[in-house]
C-alpha cells in the first residue's frame, strides 16, 4: 500500500530496504525520451540487451542518431523524431523521461524553449503515463539544490535556487518538473520515480558541449590548455554513465518514489579535475584561467545514503577509471575516426 513517508515520500514504505533487482523481468514496451542523447542512448543499451522492446524519442537538438544508429535494424528498437512539448500517443509500459537539454551552454541557448521542454513536455509524458497506466520515471538533476548551502545535499534539503536567473530555465524548470510528477502521482495514482542526477560523464558526450570533463578532455587532447572557470577552487562530483544508467534502473524497477540522488560521492576542485585529466592524457598540458560564469554553483557532492539503503545502489567506477574509457571515444570522434554507436 501507498503510504506517505517524509523520508521517501510516497511509495511503499516496509519493503525491507533491499530492493529485489527485478532486472530480469522481459518484454516491457519502453519509451525514453531524450534517448538519442548522452544517459539515454546508454540506458537504451542496457534495456534493449535486457529484452525490452524500446522506442526512443527525441527531437535532435543535442541528441544524434549515430548513438542508437547500432540498433536501427533491431524489431525491438524504434526511433521517433519528435518534440515533447507537443503530445504523443502511445501504448507503453515505462516511461524514463530525459529529454531535456543538461549542459549549461545547450539550456540557456533557448531558455524559453528550455522551460518548454521541462513543464509542457513533462506535463505530456505524464498524461500519456496516466491514459495507459505506466510507471513514470523522471530524470531531475542536483541542480535543484542550486548553490547548496546544505553540504553534502540530502534528498530532504528544498534548496538555494535563483528564480530569475541565467540557470532559472534548467534549474527552476525541473523542481517545476518534480512538483508535476508528485502532483500526477498524487493526484491520479500514476506511479512515478524521481531521480536527481549529479554530474555525470562517459563515452557519447556532446564534444563541444561546454561541460567541464568534455572540455578539459577535448582540450588535452588537441593540446590546447584547459580551461580553469573562476579560481578553480569550487567542487564537483563526477559520475561515470554505467553507474548513473543502473542506478535509473534500479530505481524504475524498485518500490519506491524517491527522490534519491543518483551521484558519486568523490568530490573533486576543478583543479583536481585538471590534474587527473592531465595524468590520463597529457602531463605537458597547460591550465588558463578565465572568468566563471554567473551563478555558478561553489560545491556539489551527493549524499546517495537513501539510494544505498533502499536501492542497494552505489557507483563503482572512480574517475581514475572512468576517464580512460571517455577517453577512448572521445580520441576517435576528436581525430576524426568517425567509428560511432560504441561504448
Ligand atoms: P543530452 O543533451 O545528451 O540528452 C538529452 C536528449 O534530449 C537529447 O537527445 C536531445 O536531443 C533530447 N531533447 C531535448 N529537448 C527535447 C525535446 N523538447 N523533445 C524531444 N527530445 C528532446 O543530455 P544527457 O546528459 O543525456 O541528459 C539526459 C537527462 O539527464 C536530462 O534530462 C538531464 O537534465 C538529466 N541530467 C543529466 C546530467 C548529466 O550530468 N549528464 C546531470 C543531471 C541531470
Ligand atoms: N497527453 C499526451 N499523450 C497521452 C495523453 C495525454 O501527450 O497519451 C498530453 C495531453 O495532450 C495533455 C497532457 O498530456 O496536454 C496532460 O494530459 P492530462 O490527460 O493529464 O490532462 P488534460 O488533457 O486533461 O489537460
Ligand atoms: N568549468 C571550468 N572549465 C570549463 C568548463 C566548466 O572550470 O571549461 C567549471 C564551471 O565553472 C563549473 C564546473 O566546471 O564550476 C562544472 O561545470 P559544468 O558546466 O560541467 O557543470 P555544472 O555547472 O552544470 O555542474
Amino acid at each position: 500500500e501507498k503510504i506517505y513517508n517524509p523520508r521517501i515520500g510516497f511509495g511503499l514504505v516496509n519493503s525491507g530496504g533491499k530492493v529485489p533487482l527485478g532486472l530480469k523481468r522481459k518484454g516491457l514496451r519502453i519509451v525514453v525520451t531524450g534517448g538519442a542523447g548522452f544517459v539515454g542512448s546508454h540506458l537504451v543499451d542496457r534495456l534493449i540487451a535486457r529484452g525490452d522492446s524500446v522506442i526512443v524519442v527525441d527531437n535532435f537538438f543535442t541528441g544524434r542518431k549515430e548513438n542508437v544508429m547500432h540498433h536501427f535494424g533491431n524489431p525491438n528498437f524504434e526511433l521517433i523524431r519528435h518534440d515533447v512539448v507537443e503530445p504523443l500517443l502511445l501504448e507503453v509500459d515505462q516511461i524514463y523521461h530525459l529529454a531535456c537539454p543538461a549542459s549549461p551552454v545547450h539550456y540557456k541557448f533557448n531558455p524559453v524553449k528550455t522551460i518548454k521542454t521541462n513543464v509542457v513536455g513533462t506535463l505530456n509524458m505524464l498524461g500519456l503515463a496516466k491514459r495507459v497506466g505506466a510507471r513514470f520515471l523522471l530524470t531531475s538533476t542536483s541542480e535543484v539544490y542550486g548553490d547548496p548551502l546544505q553540504h553534502p545535499q540530502k534528498e530532504t534539503y528544498w534548496g538555494n535556487v535563483n528564480p530569475i536567473g541565467v540557470r532559472s530555465c534548467y534549474d527552476e524548470g525541473k523542481r517545476t518538473a518534480e512538483t508535476l510528477t508528485m502532483d500526477y502521482h498524487r493526484g491520479a495514482g500514476v506511479e512515478v520515480r524521481i531521480a536527481r542526477i549529479f554530474n555525470t560523464y562517459g563515452p557519447r558526450m556532446c564534444i563541444d558541449d561546454g561541460r567541464v570533463v568534455s572540455n578539459f578532455v577535448a582540450q588535452a587532447l588537441r593540446k590546447e590548455p584547459l580551461t580553469v572557470y573562476g579560481d578553480g577552487k569550487q567542487t564537483r562530483s563526477f559520475q561515470y554513465v554505467s553507474d548513473l544508467v543502473e542506478g535509473l534502473m534500479r530505481l524504475m524497477e524498485g518500490e519506491h518514489v524517491g527522490p534519491f540522488n543518483l551521484g558519486n560521492p568523490g568530490e573533486f576542485t576543478m583543479l583536481e579535475l585538471a590534474e587527473v585529466v592531465q595524468e590520463t592524457i597529457d602531463p605537458n598540458a597547460k591550465i588558463e584561467f578565465r572568468p566563471n560564469t554567473e551563478d555558478d554553483p561553489h560545491k556539489r557532492k551527493p549524499d546517495i545514503s537513501r539510494a544505498k539503503e533502499l536501492l542497494g545502489w552505489e557507483p563503482k567506477v572512480s574517475l581514475r577509471k572512468g576517464l580512460p574509457l571517455m577517453v577512448k571515444d572521445f580520441r576517435q570522434r576528436v581525430f576524426g575516426d568517425h567509428k560511432e554507436g560504441g561504448a
